[in-house]
């Protein structure tokens, strides 16, 4: 028993055929608590470890993770990364308040995860910016993955400001990794983003 709840238990199998002495009893009372204690902090630390990589509003990875994650990818390792902005969503707030913007950017969050692949990560970059991190990616499959993820936010309501649907849309630049270092890829997703916005936003744009 750790800070008064169950934190584990140890199993003691005697080989012999003799019963457990009273000292063999008083043996394992006293190394108990201390792996109660042990244990306890143990999974403390572990999920202070795992939400530290979280953003507190979308549930997804946060920037901290991303910086983490494009430092351990391998160079030349065939990566796709998308950067995600949300078209005009000043405007959203502006007209929807912050309250409903808070609940778009979740349900934005929440589309992007459903309908990339289960092995892509998906990070909130900052603000109304969103990555996606997509190990061992052909191009091809990267954009088709993407574009899945533009027409599903663009179709998936999210309350305004009296509860009615309202539609946002998202513009994405994309990045593919072969020779390059994977520390430019944010670099390079942005800029295809940036000429995502100029072409009219709505729409996946790979680095030319
Ligand atoms: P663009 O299509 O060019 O990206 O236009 P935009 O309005 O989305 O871009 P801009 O950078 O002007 O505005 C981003 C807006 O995102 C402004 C900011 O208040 C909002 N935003 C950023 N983070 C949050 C958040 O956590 N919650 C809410 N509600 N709004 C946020
Ligand atoms: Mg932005
Ligand atoms: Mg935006």
């Amino acid at each position: 028993i750790a800070a008064g709840g169950v934190a584990g238990a140890i199993v003691v199998i005697r080989t012999a055929n003799t019963p457990f002495s009273t000292s063999d009893v008083a043996a394992l009372e006293l190394l108990a608590p201390v792996t109660g204690t042990a244990l306890r902090a143990a999974a403390t630390h572990r999920s202070a470890v795992t939400a530290a990589d979280i953003d507190g509003l979308t549930n997804v990875h946060n920037r901290r993770r991303l910086d983490h994650d494009l430092a351990q990818l391998e160079a030349g390792s065939t990566a796709g990364f998308a950067m995600i902005d949300v078209d005009h969503f000043k405007r959203f707030n502006d007209t929807h308040g912050h309250v409903a913007g808070d609940v778009a950017l979740q349900i934005v969050a929440s589309t992007i995860v459903s309908n990339v692949r289960d092995e892509d990560v998906v990070y909130r970059y900052g603000g109304e910016e969103f990555s996606v991190l997509m190990e061992a990616c052909e191009p091809a499959e990267a954009l088709n993955v993407l574009e899945r993820v533009r027409a599903a936010v663009s179709t998936t309501p999210v309350p305004g400001a009296n509860g009615d649907p309202q539609f946002v849309t998202i513009s994405i630049g994309v990045a593919t990794g072969g020779d390059e270092d994977p520390s430019n890829l944010p670099r390079s997703a942005d800029k295809a983003l940036y000429t995502a916005k100029s072409q009219g936003r709505d729409r996946v744009v790979p680095i030319s």
